[in-house]
C-alpha cells in the first residue's frame, strides 16, 4: 500500500457512520468511502428568501414554498407498474390546499406524514385543471418552535437522492463527517500557487461550504473551487497523456511510391476536395513520423472522412503494415466491408483470380463471422496476408493477432472513451498509429475534455454533387391532417423514381422496456404507442396513396443475410420505400434516396437526427426530411426537432445538443454513470475555466511531466481515471 494516500478520505464510510447507514449509501448510492461521500455534492439548494405561497403559485414556473402535509396516500398504478403517492399539502393561506403527485415515492411516503413541516420546491403544472407540483425536491424542516433564525435562513442542500433513499438521509450522513473529518491531513490536488492566483477557497472551507453553507454566495464559491479543482484533474491527466504519447516510439510507415495508394490515387474517379488533401498531407506526414499519430477527424456524414481513412490505411500496407477498422455495429461493419472492398476493387483481390498481384486482403472479423470462414480470416490476419481488417470491438479480442497492426482506424465515436482507446492502441507491439473519425462536430470544450488526448482535423466542405436537405416539423396534433400528405409525398418521390426511408424508433416485436422509476416520463407519454417497424410497414400497405409501392422492412433483430439482402434490394432500387430503424443511421449509401420520414422523431436525439437526414440529397438531387411527431407544441422534447429542423450546421446542431442534453451521454459509455462523470464541470458553459485548466496543466506537466512535485494531483488523476483499481487495492 502506498503511505502517501490521505487515510483521511479513505476510511469506510462504515467506520465513521455505522453499519446501517453505511450499507444503505453503499446500496443506493455505490459509495464506501468517506472521500466518495464528501464528494457527492449537492444537485441544488432550497432557499427561504423564495418562498411563494400556494395561493400566488406560477403555472409552468419553479417555485419554493413551505407548507405543511395534511394526507398522504399511497396507490398502485393501473396502467403501468409503479406506485403513486399523493400528498396534499396547505400553507394556511387563503387558497388552501395543494396537491403533490410522486411517481414510486417510496422515501416521499415515509418522510411526509401527516403534521410534517417541509419545504416544497418543483415545476409547477397543470393536472386535470388544478396546479400541481410533480415528484417536487422536498427538505423536512424542524417545527416553528425549535427553528431558530440563523438555521432558517441557511440554504437547505438537496442531493441526488433516490426513490429509496432520500436527500434528507444523504444530508445528515454528511454533516456527520464534515464534523470528524481532519481536513488538515487532506492533501489538495490543487497547487497553492493557482488558488492563491485565483482566490479558490481552501479545500476544508470548500467542503464545508458545499455541503453546509451558510449563504448562496458561500455554495457558488465552493462549486467554484471543485470545478476548477475537477477541470485541473482531467486537463492534468489529458496533459500528462499527451507528453507520454509523444515520447512513445512508434513505427513508421512512410509513403512508397508506386505502391497501393499512389494506385489507388491514379484511378480515383474523382478529385480529392481542398480538405482532403490537407488532411490526407497532414496523415500522411504524421504517418511517416516514428511517433504515434492520434488525431480525431470530423466531418459531416458525407464528407470524405472513410475515403481520408481508406488512403491512410493504404500507406501504411504500403509500409508493410496493417490497418484495423473499427466499426460500432456489425451492421456498419460488414457495411465498410463491403464498401471498401469495393472502392479498392481489384486492389482488394491480392491472390484472387483477376485480383492484382501488388494489391492486399480485405477482412471481415465480427461475431457474425464464424467457422471456417472466421478460422481462415483470423489466419490471414495473422500471417500479414489481410492488410485490412474490419470489425466491431470484437477486434479486440486476444483471439485476433495481428502480424503488424500499424494504424487503428475508430469510426463513428462518441461513445468511445479515453480508456477504450488506450486499450486499442495495446493491441500492437508498438503503439499503432490512430485515427478517429467522427460525424457528430464537437464543440472546443468537449474536444478538450474527451478528446483531450488527440490531435483535430476537420473536413468542412462536402464533395461536390451533394444537395441541401430541406427539412420540416411535422406536428400531428395541431396538423391531424398532414399524415395523408407524408403518404402523399411519398408517392410523388417514388412516381419520380425516386426512394423514400420511413424510420420508426421502434422494432415492434420486443416487450416494453423497463424505465427508471425515478426518471419516468410523465404518464402520457408512457401509454402512447410508439411507431414500430413491423406495424408501420404492416400500415403503410393499406394506405391507398402507397399502393403498389414496392416495401422493405429492416431492423436490427432480422438475421444477417435477411438484412444484407433487403440492403441490396434497396441498393439496387429494387425497392422504392424501406421501413427500418436508425440501422441505417451511418454508412447507407443510396444516393437515389430523396425523402427521408422520421416517425416520433421526438424519440431520437439531435445528432441522431443529424446524421439520419444525411441519409438522403446524397446523389445531387436535393433531399427532403420529414420530423413527424405526436407531441403537443411546446412540449420540451420538440425543442430537439426545432433545433434540427433549423439549420444544417452540424456544429451549432452539437451546441445545442450538449445544452439540452445531460453531461454523461457527452463523455461516452465509458465514463457516463461510473464515478469518474463529471460532477460539477459543464462541458458547454464551463469553456474558461477548462481553458484556463488546460493551460496550467500543459504549464506543470511541461516541467513535471511525472508530477512528482504535486502527488495529490497525480493521486487524484489515478483516483480519477481509475476508482475501481483504487477499490480494489483497498480490499486486498
Ligand atoms: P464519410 O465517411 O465522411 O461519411 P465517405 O468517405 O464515406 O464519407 O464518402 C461518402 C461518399 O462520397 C462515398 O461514396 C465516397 O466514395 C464519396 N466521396 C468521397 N470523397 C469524394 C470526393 N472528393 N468527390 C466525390 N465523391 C467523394
Ligand atoms: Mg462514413
Amino acid at each position: 500500500m502506498d503511505d502517501r494516500r490521505p487515510a483521511e478520505l479513505d476510511l469506510p464510510l462504515e467506520r465513521r457512520l455505522g453499519k446501517r447507514t453505511a450499507a444503505a449509501l453503499q446500496k443506493h448510492l455505490g459509495l464506501t468511502r468517506t472521500g466518495e461521500l464528501l464528494n457527492y455534492f449537492p444537485r441544488r439548494y432550497l432557499k427561504r428568501g423564495e418562498l411563494t405561497l400556494i395561493a400566488d403559485l406560477p403555472p409552468d414556473e419553479d417555485a419554493t414554498l413551505v407548507a405543511r402535509v395534511l394526507s398522504c396516500s399511497t396507490r398502485r398504478m393501473r396502467a403501468r407498474r409503479g406506485s403513486l403517492t399523493e400528498v396534499v399539502i396547505t400553507d394556511n393561506s387563503t387558497y388552501g390546499n395543494l396537491s403533490l403527485t410522486f411517481f414510486n415515492g417510496y422515501q416521499a411516503e415515509r418522510d411526509l406524514r401527516p403534521g410534517t413541516l417541509a419545504m416544497f420546491s418543483g415545476k409547477v403544472t397543470r393536472y386535470q385543471g388544478r396546479l400541481t407540483l410533480t415528484n417536487p425536491d422536498y427538505a423536512l424542516l424542524e417545527d416553528a418552535a425549535d427553528f431558530n433564525a440563523e438555521e432558517a435562513l441557511r440554504p437547505v442542500p438537496l442531493y441526488p437522492a433516490t426513490a429509496k433513499l432520500g436527500s434528507w438521509r444523504i444530508k445528515s450522513a454528511v454533516e456527520i463527517l464534515l464534523d470528524s473529518v481532519d481536513f488538515t491531513r487532506v492533501g489538495d490536488p490543487v497547487p497553492p500557487d493557482i488558488a492563491i492566483r485565483d482566490g479558490l477557497l481552501s479545500l476544508p472551507d470548500a467542503y464545508q461550504q458545499i455541503h453546509r453553507p451558510a449563504t448562496i454566495e458561500d455554495a457558488r464559491r465552493a462549486r467554484e473551487r471543485f470545478r476548477y479543482q475537477e477541470a485541473l484533474v482531467l486537463q492534468a491527466a489529458l496533459a500528462r497523456r499527451r507528453a507520454q504519447a509523444t515520447a512513445e516510439e512508434a513505427t513508421a510507415r512512410p509513403a512508397v511510391a508506386g505502391g497501393l495508394l499512389d494506385r489507388f490515387d491514379a484511378a480515383l474517379p474523382f478529385t480529392l476536395t481542398n480538405g482532403q488533401r490537407e488532411v490526407g498531407a497532414t496523415v500522411a506526414g504524421e504517418l511517416a513520423a516514428n511517433h504515434p499519430m492520434n488525431r480525431l477527424l470530423q466531418g459531416e456524414v458525407g464528407s470524405g472522412k472513410t475515403l481520408v481513412a481508406l488512403r491512410a490505411m493504404l500507406q501504411v500496407i504500403d509500409a508493410g503494415g496493417q490497418a484495423a477498422l473499427l466499426a460500432p455495429t456489425e451492421v456498419l461493419a460488414a457495411q465498410h466491408y463491403e464498401s471498401i472492398r469495393r472502392t479498392l476493387g481489384p486492389l482488394a483481390e491480392a491472390g484472387l483470380l483477376g485480383g492484382d498481384e501488388a494489391g492486399t486482403r480485405v477482412v471481415l472479423i465480427t461475431g457474425s463471422v464464424t467457422g471456417a470462414a472466421r478460422r481462415r480470416a483470423l489466419l490471414e490476419v495473422a500471417s500479414g496476408e489481410a492488410g485490412i481488417v474490419i470489425g466491431t470491438h470484437a477486434l479486440l479480442s486476444d483471439e485476433v493477432m495481428f502480424a503488424d497492426l500499424g494504424l487503428i482506424v475508430v469510426d463513428e465515436q462518441h461513445r468511445f472513451g479515453v480508456e477504450q482507446r488506450d486499450r486499442l492502441r495495446s493491441r500492437a507491439a508498438r503503439p499503432p498509429h490512430l485515427l478517429v473519425m467522427t460525424a457528430t462536430p464537437i464543440p472546443r470544450t468537449v474536444a478538450m475534455t474527451v478528446f483531450g488526448d488527440l490531435e483535430t482535423s476537420v473536413l468542412s466542405e462536402l464533395p461536390a454533387g451533394r444537395a441541401p436537405i430541406a427539412t420540416h416539423l411535422v406536428g400531428l396534433v395541431e396538423h391531424p391532417g398532414w399524415e395523408a400528405r407524408i403518404w402523399e409525398r411519398a408517392r410523388e418521390e417514388v412516381d419520380a423514381g425516386r426512394q423514400v426511408y420511413v424510420v420508426c424508433p421502434k422494432i415492434g416485436d420486443e416487450d416494453r422496456e423497463d424505465t427508471d422509476p425515478f426518471d419516468a416520463p410523465p404518464p402520457e407519454e408512457e401509454t402512447r404507442e410508439l411507431a414500430a417497424v413491423v406495424s408501420t410497414a404492416e400500415y403503410l400497405a393499406t394506405v391507398p396513396a402507397l399502393a403498389g409501392v414496392r416495401t422493405g422492412v429492416l431492423h436490427g433483430r432480422q438475421d444477417p443475410e435477411a438484412k444484407a439482402a433487403t440492403m441490396a434490394a434497396f441498393n439496387d432500387g429494387r425497392l422504392d420505400l424501406l421501413v427500418s430503424t436508425t440501422v441505417i443511421e451511418v454508412g447507407v449509401d443510396v444516393p437515389n434516396a430523396t425523402l427521408m420520414v422520421v416517425l416520433d422523431a421526438d424519440r431520437f436525439g439531435i445528432s441522431q437526427l443529424h446524421q439520419l437526414r444525411g441519409r438522403v440529397g446524397r446523389g445531387g438531387l436535393p433531399g427532403t426530411c420529414l420530423l413527424v411527431t405526436r407531441l403537443e407544441p411546446g412540449h420540451p422534447s420538440r425543442a430537439r426537432l426545432d433545433a434540427v429542423a433549423r439549420t444544417t450546421d452540424g456544429f451549432e446542431l452539437s451546441q445545442a445538443d450538449l445544452l439540452l442534453r445531460r453531461e454523461g451521454d457527452i463523455l461516452g459509455s465509458s465514463q457516463s454513470g461510473g464515478k469518474s462523470t463529471l460532477k460539477l464541470l459543464r462541458v458547454i458553459t464551463d469553456e474558461d475555466v477548462i481553458a484556463t485548466a488546460r493551460a496550467d496543466a500543459a504549464g506543470i506537466v511541461a516541467h513535471d511531466a511525472q508530477l512528482a512535485q504535486y502527488p495529490e494531483l497525480a493521486q487524484a488523476i489515478e483516483l480519477y481515471l481509475n476508482p475501481e483499481k483504487e477499490a480494489f487495492l483497498e480490499r486486498g
